[in-house]
């Protein structure tokens, strides 16, 4: 073997952030081997089990050897059916299940491939700041440039697309959005979808709709599919997910639904890349998008009620913050003068609770630290006692 052999990363790999939670995980490994007992409000997994009806359509599918060979990479057209029959339910529009939906192995494999499909080196993606990693790094990897837009509370963390520069904008050929909103909570209403309609038509960008949250939603409000909007279904298409709605996280299951175009180019990069989605949890996809919702709605009322007892806590503990209508996810302002990691490492330190700092979903994340409800009401208290105890000392 010649010793001159050298293994390197490509150029794409090594120019990535780090891993946002590596880091973290460093630290609270190290905690936990001093004893410590620690509580992580840090990643947005669902802890509780996937609903029994859903489990028992897996078992029953996956004895059947039909579904054992290479699945359609666009998905079983039955799966397609639930889930335009599903849109068609809860968002009163129709789509046409040959042409306008594509399976997904989770959202996040299509809004990776969004960009391999649709743009080109030195093409803009427009991505929000803080925002899910995985827009930003899918467009760098496709050799396109993310420009960042902020989000900002004053403008209720929705971006303000008036201040993108015409000459960005022009160069510009995807943007993604992302509501109802990871990290921050936030939600976007009519008006706002409106805008990024008229804007997108205007600059001829096409629209990616992150909705994994979509079901996530509290105190009665009902989140929007960008697709309701007039326009909308010419320049955009949408990414829903199971993985939050039914705690699916494990099973990797969504589909990508809107414009015939956006879809099949999408579908053109899966079926070089992936095979699809295995059938027997496409099957049970569908129970569990066909079935009654009560399951959604149970698990909506256990997260506002987490919700509730975590903002209480945090403002005993001396913070200011709205609860959110939508996510499983709070989103606060830093203590007076410390930075987010600052925050996290202090809080991991003094309290044995992990949270994530919020500039490591981007830089305008700086300021803020994100909890998520996804641990135990008893777990909560507990942390929530905790946080207060470290902040008085
Ligand atoms: C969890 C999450 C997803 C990805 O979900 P999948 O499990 O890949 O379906 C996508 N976007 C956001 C903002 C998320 O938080």
């Amino acid at each position: 073997m010649s010793t001159k052999f050298t293994i390197e990363y490509a150029d794409r790999i090594k120019q990535l952030p780090p891993y946002l939670f590596a880091e973290i995980d460093e630290k609270k490994v190290a905690v936990q081997a001093r004893g410590v007992d620690v509580i992580d409000l840090g990643v947005g997994d669902p802890d509780m089990p996937t609903p029994a009806h859903i489990v028992q359509a897996l078992q029953l599918a996956a004895t059947n050897a039909d579904n054992h060979q290479y699945p359609s990479y666009v998905g079983m057209l039955s799966y397609r059916k639930a889930a335009t029959d599903w849109f068609a339910r809860r968002f009163g529009i129709s789509f046409d299940p040959a042409t306008e939906v594509v399976s997904l192995i989770g959202s996040k494999e299509g809004i990776a491939h969004m960009p391999l499909a649709f743009v080109n080196p030195g093409d803009y993606v427009l991505v929000p700041d803080p925002g899910y990693p995985v827009y930003a790094i899918a467009t760098s990897f496709a050799g396109g440039i993310p420009y960042m837009m902020p989000l900002k509370a004053e403008n209720g963390f929705l971006p303000d697309l008036d201040g993108i520069p015409d000459d960005i904008a022009a160069k510009t050929k995807l943007m993604f959005i992302n509501y109802p909103n990871n990290p921050t909570g936030a939600v976007a209403d009519y008006d706002f979808f409106l805008k990024v309609v008229e804007f997108a038509a205007r600059h001829n960008i096409i629209v990616c709709h992150d909705a994994a949250y979509s079901e996530m939603a509290y105190d009665g409000y009902k989140p929007l599919s960008f697709l309701e909007i007039p326009g909308a279904r010419d320049i955009a298409i949408e990414f829903h997910s199971l993985s939050k709605t039914y705690n699916m996280t494990g099973w990797r299951i969504g589909f990508a639904i809107g414009n015939r175009k956006l879809v099949a180019g999408l579908g053109k990069v899966k079926t070089n890349i992936d095979s699809g989605a295995f059938q027997a949890i496409q099957e049970a996809a569908i129970t569990a998008l066909s079935a009654d919702q009560q399951c959604v709605r149970q698990m909506c009322d256990i997260y506002r009620k987490r919700r509730d007892l975590m903002v209480a806590f945090l403002t005993k503990a001396g913070f200011t913050l709205a609860s959110p209508q939508a996510t499983f996810y709070l989103w606060i302002n830093n203590p007076e003068g410390m930075c987010s990691a600052e925050v996290s490492t202090m809080f991991l330190e003094k309290a044995g609770v992990v949270v994530t700092p919020g500039n490591g979903f981007g830089a305008a994340g700086e300021g803020y630290f994100r909890i998520s409800l996804t641990v135990s009401e008893e777990r909560l208290n507990e942390a929530g006692e905790r946080i207060i105890q470290a902040l008085r000392v």
